[in-house]
């Protein structure tokens, strides 16, 4: 964890935060394609408007994963993944593909296939209309999907569940859903395999270090970064006062009165320089408040 001191207040940073090696990969195979033709990417490649905005800049057009047509012959799969069928749909159109998805939500798509085939009724956890959830339900439409505790009376009665996640869920949420599920249906075999990815685990952990140092912890990313609420979601439940900012000018000054500490993380989606500018934004008001105060006194 990092210290940056300010007249103010500490700034402690996680030791895990920011954007994750898939969204990296998934911008630079984007930003290749795009240094050679003009392309769509189907969806958001990333949840942050600035890497939108970036990537338009350099010639991409919007497009959507549901739909069958675009601007361009390229297209690109975002970093969450998409269906077998949506995949094929594309391709017998004409089009050709640029696959960006990560290597973690592809694991995702190869363990729920093993659950499937070992005759387990599949379920998920995650949010339904995520687009790494929909593209799990593209490849197996039978699947359920649940979010929280009331989600699990609705699913039907079966033999054996085969549990997965979004990997972007919190573990401990994941892993207490499953022992619920256990718990409510004991005449049911529950397999549950991980798919929780490694950078998702490490910045969670890392906000609990940070929890128990910090007064008010600032989760960044876009307003759409599941992940990133997650991320202020769990500080909360940890009994800290959390935000989710996207911007500097997301932050309202009543919420840093009498601060010691300030934790900041960021969610997978999130640029290295989005975290700087609230560390700057933070460190500039902090330096401003003690000036206002002395020319008062
Ligand atoms: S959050 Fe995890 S699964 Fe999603 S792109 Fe990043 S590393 Fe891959």
């Amino acid at each position: 964890m990092k210290t940056i001191h300010t007249p103010r207040f500490d700034l402690l940073i996680a030791s895990h935060f920011g954007m994750c090696f898939g969204v990296r990969q998934a911008i630079e195979a984007t930003e290749s394609l795009l240094a050679r033709q003009p392309a769509t990417v189907l969806g958001q490649l990333a949840h942050n408007p600035l890497v939108k905005s970036r990537l338009a800049e350099q010639g991409a057009h919007d497009g959507a994963l549901e739909s069958t047509a675009a601007p361009t012959q390229e297209v690109v799969i975002t970093a969450h993944g998409a269906s077998e069928n949506d995949r094929q749909r594309w391709q017998q159109a004409g089009y050709r593909l640029t696959d960006t998805t990560c290597p973690l939500v592809r694991v995702a798509h190869t363990k729920l296939a093993r659950l499937v085939r070992e005759g387990c009724l599949p379920v998920i956890i995650g949010k339904e209309d995520h687009v790494e959830v929909r593209g799990l339900r593209g490849d197996f439409p039978e699947a359920r999907v649940i979010l929280d505790l009331r989600d699990i009376p609705k699913l039907p009665h079966t033999k054996k569940f085969g549990i997965i996640s979004q990997t972007t869920q919190p573990i401990e949420h994941v892993r207490s859903l499953v022992g619920e599920v256990r718990r409510q249906r004991p005449d049911a075999e529950v397999v549950y395999a991980d798919t929780v990815c490694q950078p998702t685990k490490d910045r969670q952990s890392a906000l609990r270090d940070l929890c128990q140092k910090a007064d008010l912890i600032l989760a960044i990313g876009g307003k759409n970064s599941n992940n990133t609420a997650q991320l202020a979601r769990t500080a909360q439940r940890l009994g800290r006062p959390a935000h989710h900012i996207e911007s500097p000018s997301d932050i309202q000054e009543n919420w840093l009165e009498g601060l010691s500490t300030i934790g900041l993380t960021a969610g997978t989606s999130t640029l290295d320089e989005s975290l700087q500018a609230v560390v700057d934004h933070l460190t500039a008001w902090a330096a401003d408040s003690v000036r206002l105060k002395q020319a008062v006194s």
